[in-house]
């Protein structure tokens, strides 16, 4: 598996999302200067990343956006992903000087089934719409298109009807990530946040309707013990290594992040058969609900014995 650099390009956004987890940030740091992007990508592909995400914020924002795709391509950057609202795609222009500027991968974000759902949550009316033609236009230039919808107290019956909307309008692969409790999400956290255990019927409705159709579908941020019988749908499997590049830090390996700094087990999963594979939750879920819904997976060879 090739390791990827993810680049926090911009803090600016056109959405003001309930459930961000950067929201705090916009209003302090300014843009990434075009030199230190440009020496972002050429110091991680000296050291053998070969793929890399610009994210933010809005990547789109950014003004020198298609300078950085096209520096990622002439370096050699394999794989080049924008990890974005998805709403600037709906003027295919954009998308076209992307792709031939050498961006093959976008990572757009819905985040409900209904216009009226997603627009409350990013408070942007009309996203939804232009979010879901930017998906139509990547699919149309044959861009390799990988969903991303955050599990929120308002959204998550839902899933099922978005996963739908994904598997029709032919994205590559989809994810339900479940919300991350900082910035912004934080702030919300008393309403955005729901309980694991009410919305997995709705995770798992959502992800069945992929596997029948043979689009690969994720979750993130859901451990094992939750995912029964769907355990290859579980993200954290499959996330490429690699570093983050932040507005005031830079995390060398962001999965060493998630499970040492991000993450937390709780006080009965040393006896699971996961321990040693699993995440856990963010670490802010269980000081919410607390450890209880989160109940060990058994060995099958000890329950055999
Ligand atoms: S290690 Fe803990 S959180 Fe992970 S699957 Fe097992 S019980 Fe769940």
């Amino acid at each position: 598996m090739y390791t990827r650099i993810d680049i926090k390009i911009t803090f600016r956004c056109n959405n003001r999302c309930d459930f961000c987890v950067q929201g705090d940030k916009r209003d302090i740091y300014h843009d990434r200067a075009k030199a230190r992007v440009y020496a972002d990508l050429a110091s991680a592909y000296k050291k053998g990343t070969r793929g890399v995400v610009f994210t933010g914020g809005e990547p789109t924002l950014h003004p020198h956006i298609i300078n950085f795709v096209a520096r990622a391509k002439q370096l050699g950057y394999e794989n080049i992903q924008l990890q974005t609202n998805g709403r600037a795609f709906a003027y295919i222009d954009l998308l076209k000087k992307l792709k031939t500027a050498g961006a093959n991968e976008i990572g757009p974000s819905l985040h409900g089934a209904k216009p009226e759902t997603h627009d409350a949550l990013t408070h942007a009316p009309g996203s939804f719409l232009q979010t879901v033609t930017g998906i139509q236009n990547a699919v149309q230039l044959g861009l390799t298109v990988i969903t991303n919808s955050v599990i929120t107290s308002l959204n998550y019956r839902e899933l099922p009807a978005l996963a739908n909307i994904m598997v029709k309008l032919g994205a590559s692969q989809y994810q339900f990530a479940f919300i991350h409790i900082g910035g912004t999400a934080g702030k919300n956290k008393k309403w955005i946040v729901p309980k694991k255990t009410a919305v997995m019927p709705w995770v798992k409705k959502g992800l069945d309707i992929g596997i029948k159709n043979g689009v690969p579908c994720f979750t993130e941020a859901i451990p094992f013990c939750l995912m029964k019988g769907y355990e290859n749908c579980v993200a954290e499997r499959i996330i490429p290594e690699g570093a983050v590049v932040d507005a005031d830090k830079f995390i060398e390996s962001y999965g060493d992040y998630r499970r040492t700094e991000g993450k937390a087990k709780g006080p009965l999963c040393p006896a699971c058969r996961y321990f040693k594979i699993c995440e856990g939750p963010w670490r802010e879920y269980p000081e919410i609900y607390g450890w209880k819904e989160f109940v060990p997976v058994k060995d099958l060879k000890k329950k055999r014995s």
